[in-house]
Formats: C-alpha cells, sequence, structure tokens
C-alpha cells in the first residue's frame, strides 16, 4: 500500500509505530458478552430503562428548545422520540436478546446496524434523514444502557494507536498507556482538554487531522509523530528508518533534559521564579516529580467527576486532595475548584446540551447553582489545607459580584467547619484564574480581594480572540502571541504586581516556548505547564538573561503583528538556545 501521510496540529509529543484501532463508530465499540438464560429477563428490563431514560432526555431537551428554538428544532426532537417508542424496533430487541442469549447493548446494537442497511438502499432524502435519526437515538440509548459514551478505552487488550473522529477528554482519561500507545482524531486543537490530557499521560497524539477516520482501517499500520503534527499510514521502509532515527534522537535529548531535573528553574543572571506543574488526578504525581516541577500551578479537580456515573463525595475528594498535599509538600499545590461544562461532563449531573457550552453553564456559575456540590468541595480542600501546602483557585471569575458571592460561600464554609471543630489551615491563600476578557478589564478591583492571579490563557485566548479553542478549522487563528493576548496578559501582571499579589500562568501558553521568554520579560512569577514539558521550559528559562527578556517584552509589545513578535523571539532563541528552537521550529 501507497505512504499515506495527513498533517494535523501538535497535541502531545513523541514519535510511536503500530497498528490502527478505529474508535469511531459506537457500532465497532460495543462487545458481545453471552448471558445464561436467568439474565434474559435482566438484559430486557435494562434496555426498556435505557428506553425510559432516552426518552426522558428527549422530552427535557424538547421542552427547553421550545421556547428558544424554532418549530423545525423541536419537530427533529419529535422524529427522535419516535425512534424509541417504535414497536417494532423495542420487539425486535428483546427477541433477539431472549433468543441469542447476549447483552442487551450488543444485540440492539445488531438491530441498529440492520436498520441502517435496509436504510441506505433507500434512494429517498426524506429517509436518509430519518436514518441520521435513528443513529443519533441509538447513541443516546447505548450511552444510558453502558453508562459511558462509548466503549471503555481501558479495557483494550492489545497495544494500538486509536484513531477517532473526535475523543472526548473522559474518552482520553480511560486510556492505558500500557495499550493506547498514540492516537489521531479528526477535529480538535491543541488546547482542547483531550489534547492536554495526551500530554500528562504521556501518549503522542496529533488532532486536527481532518479526514483520518474515514480514510483508514482497523489494523492499517501507523506512525504517530507527535512532535511534528504528522500521521503517517503505511508507512515506507524508508520512513520508519528516519522515526526510528528520529525517535533515538529525541530520546537522547530528553535524557539531557533529565539533568536539568536538580536545578532550579532560574535565569542565567539568577532570577528565579517558580515552574510548577497541570495536573489531572493524584495518579499524575509522579510524574510531577520525575519531571522536577516545582509543586503543582493547577490540578484539575474536574477529572474525578469523569467517567463515572456518581458525583465523588466529600471524604474521597479529601483522601485525594490531602495525598497530593502531602507528596509534594513543602511545595504548594494549588486546587482548582470545579471546572465542569465546555468539554467536560458528568453524566450524574445532567448539565443539558447547550449549543455554545464554553460560555454555557460551566465552572464557578454551575458551582454556584450547585452550592451542595460546591460546598462539599469546599470543604475537603479546606480539610486538606492542613498540610499547609494547598491554595484554593477559583475559575471562570467575570467580575466583582460574582466574586463576592464565592468569597462568601467560601467564608461560610469555613465558619461551618470550625463550628463543628474540624480543621484547617486559616492562612491558606485564595486565587482567581483570569481567563475571562472582563476579568482583565476589572483586575485592580478583583486584585484587592485575593492572594494571587493565575492566568488561564487557554479561555483567555479563546475569549479575546473569539477563536474556539476545540475548533481545528480556525486554529491559525488561535495565537498566543497575538499583540492583544499580550497586552492583555501584560496588564493583569502590572495589576498584580502593583496590588502586591503574584501571578501565574497556568494555560497552555507557559508552556510554548516561544511565549516563555516574553512572559518572562513581563515578570510573571509562576509557570505551571504540563509536567512533560517541564525540563524545555527550564532548558528555555535557564538559557536566558532577565535583562534580555525584559528588553525584549518591552520591545515585542509595540509590535501590531503577530509574526513580527515570534520572529523577534525566534531570533533570541537562536542565539541562548538553538537546540529549543529547532524543535519549537519543527512544530511548525
Ligand atoms: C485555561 O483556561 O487556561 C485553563 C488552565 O483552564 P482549562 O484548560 O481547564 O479550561
Ligand atoms: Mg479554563
Amino acid at each position: 500500500m501507497k505512504e499515506m501521510v495527513f498533517e494535523g496540529i501538535v497535541a502531545s509529543p513523541g514519535f510511536v509505530v503500530g497498528e490502527i484501532y478505529l474508535f469511531d463508530l459506537e457500532e465497532t465499540a460495543v462487545f458481545p458478552h453471552p448471558i445464561g438464560k436467568q439474565e434474559i429477563g435482566t438484559e430486557i428490563a435494562r434496555f426498556e430503562d435505557a428506553l425510559i431514560e432516552t426518552r426522558k432526555e428527549l422530552l427535557k431537551i424538547r421542552q427547553e428548545l421550545a421556547d428558544r428554538a424554532g418549530r423545525e428544532v423541536t419537530e427533529l426532537f419529535d422524529a427522535h422520540l419516535l425512534v424509541v417508542e417504535d414497536r417494532t424496533l423495542i420487539s425486535d430487541v428483546v427477541k433477539g436478546i431472549e433468543e441469542k442469549k447476549l447483552n442487551a447493548e450488543y444485540v440492539f446494537q445488531e438491530v441498529i446496524n440492520e436498520y441502517s442497511q435496509a436504510f441506505l438502499q433507500i434512494k429517498d432524502d426524506y429517509i436518509k434523514e430519518r436514518l441520521s435519526d435513528i443513529r443519533d437515538v441509538a447513541r443516546r440509548v447505548l450511552h444510558n444502557l453502558t453508562g459511558r459514551k462509548r466503549a471503555d478505552l481501558a479495557s483494550l487488550r492489545e497495544e494500538v494507536v486509536v484513531v477517532a473522529h473526535d475523543l472526548s477528554p473522559s474518552d482520553t482519561a480511560l486510556m492505558h498507556k500500557e495499550n493506547v500507545i498514540g492516537f489521531a482524531t479528526d477535529i480538535g486543537g491543541r488546547t482542547s482538554h483531550t489534547a492536554i490530557m495526551a500530554r500528562s499521560l504521556e501518549i503522542p497524539a496529533v488532532v486536527g487531522l481532518g479526514d483520518i477516520s474515514t480514510s483508514v482501517h482497523n489494523g492499517d499500520p501507523v506512525v504517530v509523530d507527535g512532535t511534528r503534527g504528522l500521521v503517517i499510514v503505511f508507512p515506507s521502509r524508508v520512513t520508519l528508518a528516519r522515526i526510528n532515527r528520529e525517535k533515538s534522537d529525541l530520546a537522547r535529548f530528553e535524557t539531557q533534559l533529565k539533568r536539568l531535573k536538580e536545578v532550579p528553574a532560574e535565569t542565567s543572571d539568577g532570577f528565579r521564579i517558580t515552574l510548577a506543574a497541570n495536573i489531572e488526578m493524584p495518579e499524575d504525581i509522579p510524574s510531577v516529580i520525575a519531571h522536577g516541577g516545582e509543586g503543582v500551578g493547577l490540578y484539575r479537580t474536574e477529572f474525578f467527576y469523569l467517567n463515572r456515573t456518581d458525583i465523588p463525595d466529600e471524604e474521597e475528594q479529601f483522601r485525594a486532595y490531602n495525598r497530593v498535599a502531602k507528596k509534594l509538600k513543602p511545595d504548594s499545590v494549588i486546587i482548582r475548584t470545579l471546572d465542569l461544562g465546555g468539554d467536560k461532563f458528568n453524566s450524574a449531573l445532567e448539565i443539558p446540551p447547550e449549543i455554545n457550552p464554553f460560555m454555557g453553564w460551566r465552572a464557578i456559575r454551575f458551582c454556584l447553582e450547585r452550592q451542595d456540590i460546591f460546598k462539599t468541595q469546599l470543604r475537603a480542600i479546606l480539610r486538606a489545607s492542613c498540610q499547609e501546602n494547598v491554595k484554593v483557585m477559583f475559575p471562570m471569575i467575570s467580575g466583582f459580584s460574582e466574586l463576592e458571592r464565592v468569597l462568601k460561600i467560601w467564608e461560610e464554609t469555613k465558619d461551618e467547619l470550625k463550628k463543628k471543630g474540624v480543621p484547617f489551615y486559616p492562612d491558606m491563600e485564595v486565587g482567581i484564574m483570569i481567563e475571562v476578557p472582563a476579568a482583565v478589564v476589572m483586575a485592580d478591583v478583583l486584585a484587592r480581594q485575593v492572594d494571587f492571579f493565575s492566568i488561564g490563557t487557554n479561555d483567555l485566548i479563546q475569549y479575546t480572540l473569539a477563536v474556539d479553542r476545540v475548533n481545528e478549522k480556525i486554529a491559525y487563528l488561535y495565537d498566543p502571541l497575538n499583540p492583544a493576548v499580550l497586552r492583555f496578559i501584560r496588564q493583569v501582571i502590572n495589576i498584580g504586581h502593583q496590588n502586591n499579589i503574584w501571578v501565574g500562568m497556568c494555560g497552555e501558553m507557559a508552556g510554548d516556548l516561544l511565549s516563555v521568554p516574553i512572559l518572562l520579560g513581563l515578570g510573571l512569577d509562576e509557570f505551571s505547564v504540563s509536567p512533560v514539558l517541564i525540563p524545555e521550559v527550564k532548558k528555555v528559562i535557564n538559557s536566558l538573561r532577565l535583562s534580555e527578556v525584559r528588553q525584549l517584552a518591552q520591545v515585542v509589545l509595540q509590535y501590531r503583528s503577530a509574526d513580527k513578535i515570534r520572529a523577534e523571539v525566534k531570533k533570541l532563541l537562536r542565539q541562548s538556545t538553538p537546540i529549543m528552537l529547532k524543535r519549537e521550529e519543527y512544530k511548525r
């Protein structure tokens, strides 16, 4: 077969050679499990429950849409409702379970496949539309039957490179390092939570590849070049030899970088900054330590809530936070309160689908409404603060009144614990993420209420430039070096310092090698990055002088275009650390 090269967006660096596992159509992702005669009744009941649940979901969506959307949309849901109420379909599945003695999801899947095949034969647009209704509803029913969106990636038995149209962050969180050795998706951007998750799992990954999932087959040999953002299917012998060479170069380079582990992050003229790590779960701690992270600048607690049908209670959360704090002491651990919504969901919480989820009912907005869930988390964080290195940080703060409400709940929770005699550390630092443009504008007001700012550029860039962070079509516009973004960052750092609070950054920009010199020059106090990126960032910081980056920041902030800014940074890196520049240019 002829070699096929797909170009995409670098999500997680590294090279891997393997075979493709197409994880796309749910049809291929449900597995048959034989059942005993006595289990037939239970399987049928499970199937019926899933139908009832799906019907409820559809009715709820239809009702919500009825006030806002046009008739066309509500009619679509009427059509969907007809599918779950279709007697023939239901009885085909029930009969199938009884006769084949297989699990409900598998039989349901088979019946849907048969229907799809039959529909495909008919050349009529109306009928074709009905087919997409059936598939849509089938996805919902399967979701309810399995309690998760797709097949369990953690249960893969062999090493594979997963290729999919899209993967949710919860799909990615399930990937067992040993079995999913790389992945590639049609859509997605570098700061999607799926890409972030891939970096933290250290799985080479490329996203935004266009149409790879419909162009390849299960078992096709493949190379994922996560360093350049390429996926090569049916690689030639020449390609394989090149990849192997680059793989060993990379390994050698990484060994060199690892030697930096014991060295502090400090410019060559002695200016020291904190270089911390972003984590998603306590299991990431060994990687933080191995890469020399100075504590955690962002603990994304919402990953706790993914891949489960319940929600974690106070005790379970306390144990996790306490474990992280204890392991990393005396370095600090900044626990960010729940940031569900956007591209992260928990099925038990019934966050309704939204047209614009990143601008919707998410993060602190969700917590302010679900104060039961919020306070449970705050209690767990406060209890863990007894380790004396825990800080708390609130996401998506957009203004003073919102922050006031949050701080009131925080104080109430502390009072409640005090009354009960539950100990916590009274001097715990409280910070907010600056990731909404309104918070930048109001930074002077907000700074007086908190102990620190952490700039969340993943969101701040998408809101400032109006560029969806998970949309690969407009990824070229998503640029941390856009002058508007840099002006905002300068403003936040200056205002933070004028108000005597420290300013960190936990968005992916803090790990972007071309941004690091500018951020350093602007006076950023703390960089928090994916653990794997720590050595590279440290290498860049340690090779620069404070005087030269201050000068650089002054110069580039007068420029009008990102290209000019980029060229200026490159000029500096070419002198200070050419090897890192070469690696950066690799990514194109
Ligand atoms: C950010 O927005 O930069 C951030 C760190 O938060 P998240 O990526 O979890 O939205
Ligand atoms: Mg964010």
